[in-house]
């Protein structure tokens, strides 16, 4: 179950086309970072509110707000500056607080975050990375002066800081855990794609078992590969006509025989560039690239004319033969979904104009 749920994890992070390692490194950070900071912000927005210090509420507010900045180049898939602005938000967080109150309570904790995120993702280049941990080091320091020459501004009664104190030890502890496990998945998935481990468990998740083909789940990711590309694209949804009846009368085994048959039989049968799918049961989505949509009308009832012609071998009950029926419609790939429902809704007609036919 576990591990099932690992392979998911990972799965649909390799299903982002990210150009490298230090990018899914960035996007995972990122993501971990923005929302453990916003939650933290809003707790403590919550204890200044019920503690009543003005000037605490304010300082969380505006982190906050820097926070729905950081997340709009987020989803800009920019992630670069997310981690500055996170960065940049925890020292001067951590600075006001210091400056206001003193250096105790283990607000020197988030300085540790910042540092550990420097060190461990390439944010920036080595030489910028290595001057914010210089600059960092500088402001510890001239706040610990600080506080040893000046009376804080803000004083907390002692439950109240005792309960700040122990916040902070579970922020930078519960951060440093995120940052190096991050650190750590990201180290297992690239030495997993190196040695192929990953290559064959995600094949798993994109394939049939029976048929070997390509299942539903990995259309979502052939079609972002088709994005790039600027040409006449067909979709057909080819239905096996009457396989119930085949199932009910040569039994469950035959049928999967007769479905391993005709994935082979429209592989041989059909271009290499045209990308077959085991879309159901015994419904197969079929994407012909460079094709108008009379060629893949032509395609198509070549394909099923010579089906209906083959007399199919089976293992267990002898001769059998099959027709199929199939909805074509052109692609368009600002809406798969609809150009789907569209072969759907040709695949239907022919049905129920009496099977074994092509309906564009
Ligand atoms: P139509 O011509 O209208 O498509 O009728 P049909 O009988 O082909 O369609 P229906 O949807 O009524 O039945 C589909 C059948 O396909 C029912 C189901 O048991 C069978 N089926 C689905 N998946 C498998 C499979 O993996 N192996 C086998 N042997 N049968 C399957
Ligand atoms: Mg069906
Ligand atoms: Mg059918």
């Amino acid at each position: 179950m576990l591990n099932k749920l690992r392979v998911n994890f990972i799965a649909n992070l390799l299903k982002q086309p990210f150009q490298q390692e230090n990018e899914l490194c960035l996007y995972l950070i990122s993501y971990a970072f923005l929302i453990f900071c916003v939650v933290i912000h809003i707790f403590f927005l919550i204890c200044y509110l019920v503690q009543g210090t003005k000037f605490f509420v304010f300082l969380n507010c505006g982190s906050l707000l820097v926070y729905i900045v950081a997340f709009l180049f987020f989803k800009k898939k920019k992630y670069k500056p997310v981690g500055f602005i996170i960065s940049i938000e925890l020292i001067l967080y951590a600075s006001v607080w210091a400056y206001m109150c003193d250096i105790s309570s283990y607000i020197i904790g988030y300085f540790l975050l910042v540092i550990v995120m420097l060190t461990l993702f390439p944010y920036g280049t080595m030489k910028v990375r290595r001057n914010m941990v210089l600059i960092i080091l500088g402001e510890i320091t001239l706040l610990g002066i600080r506080s040893a020459h000046t009376a804080p501004s803000i004083v907390f009664s002692e439950p109240f800081t005792h309960f700040i104190t122990m916040v902070n030890i579970y922020v930078m502890l519960i951060g440093t855990i995120i940052e190096i496990s991050i650190n750590t998945l990201v180290q297992f998935i690239v030495s997993g794609i190196k040695d192929g481990r990953l290559v064959e468990l995600t094949s798993q998740i994109y394939t049939d078992p029976l048929t070997g083909l390509y299942n539903r789940r990995y259309t979502e990711i052939y079609f972002n590969t088709l994005k790039t590309q600027d040409q006449h694209i067909c979709v057909a949804l080819l239905d096996i006509d009457d396989f119930k009846q085949i199932n009910d009368t040569y039994g469950h085994p035959c049928g999967d025989e007769i479905l391993v048959f005709l994935s082979k039989f429209l592989q041989s049968n059909l271009r290499k560039t045209d990308r077959i799918f085991r879309w159901g049961g015994e419904e197969f989505l079929i994407i012909m690239e460079n094709v108008t949509i009379t060629d893949a009308q032509s395609v198509m009832d070549k394909l099923r004319s010579r089906l209906a012609e083959t007399e199919i071998q089976t293992k267990q009950k002898g001769t059998l033969g099959l027709t199929v029926t199939v909805g074509v419609a052109p692609f368009d790939l600002t809406n798969p979904d609809a150009s789907i429902e569209a072969s759907d809704k040709h695949l239907y007609i022919g049905k129920r104009n009496g099977k074994n036919q092509v309906v564009i």
